[in-house]
């Protein structure tokens, strides 16, 4: 399918922008981390106080029935986050009640986008945690509220190569 704003061919193919960890702690110098920092590729603690789950945050892409999921981290509350633990493998995580974060990453062209409100929604023992943003006027939130294009999904792709 040619693309109507671009007039160039976008492939469905294209990997999805992800963010490997938190902002705060990607920012952090190599010692800091290493005595500071708990994680693996799905949770992340820091010096103990500070909270944070891999989740995705889906866009609805108007063209197509899939969403674009753009990986991001977010952070929670201590209980909130041993809760989450709790529920890991529970089949039935999904039926519990959402947990409220804050996004902990900035995604690039949307200005700042770390500590946006949002709720975390748990799906299943195999599937990422979703984040919904809070209604805002904020860019990112009206984008996942409306949807965005195939286009710009392109553009959210070529942060990820780029
Ligand atoms: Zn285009």
């Amino acid at each position: 399918m040619i693309c109507n704003e671009c007039g160039k061919e976008h492939t469905s193919d294209d990997i999805e922008l992800v963010f490997l960890h938190p902002d705060l702690v990607a920012a952090l110098p190599t010692e800091i981390r290493a005595a500071e920092v708990q994680e693996s590729s799905d949770l992340c603690i820091l010096n103990a106080e500070r909270f944070f789950i891999r989740a995705t945050l889906p866009l609805p892409v108007l063209q197509r029935d899939e969403p674009y999921s753009v990986g991001v981290w977010v952070e929670l509350r201590q209980p909130d986050f041993e809760r989450i633990y709790e529920l890991w493998d529970d089949p039935d995580q999904s039926s519990e009640p959402p947990f409220a974060v804050s996004l902990a990453n900035a995604i690039p062209t949307l200005g700042d986008t770390n500590g946006l409100h949002a709720q975390l929604r748990l799906t299943g023992p195999t599937t990422r945690p979703q984040v919904v943003l809070m209604p805002s006027d904020h860019a990112l939130a009206v984008e996942q509220t409306f949807g965005i294009s195939i286009h710009r999904a392109h553009e959210y792709s070529a942060l990820a190569s780029g």
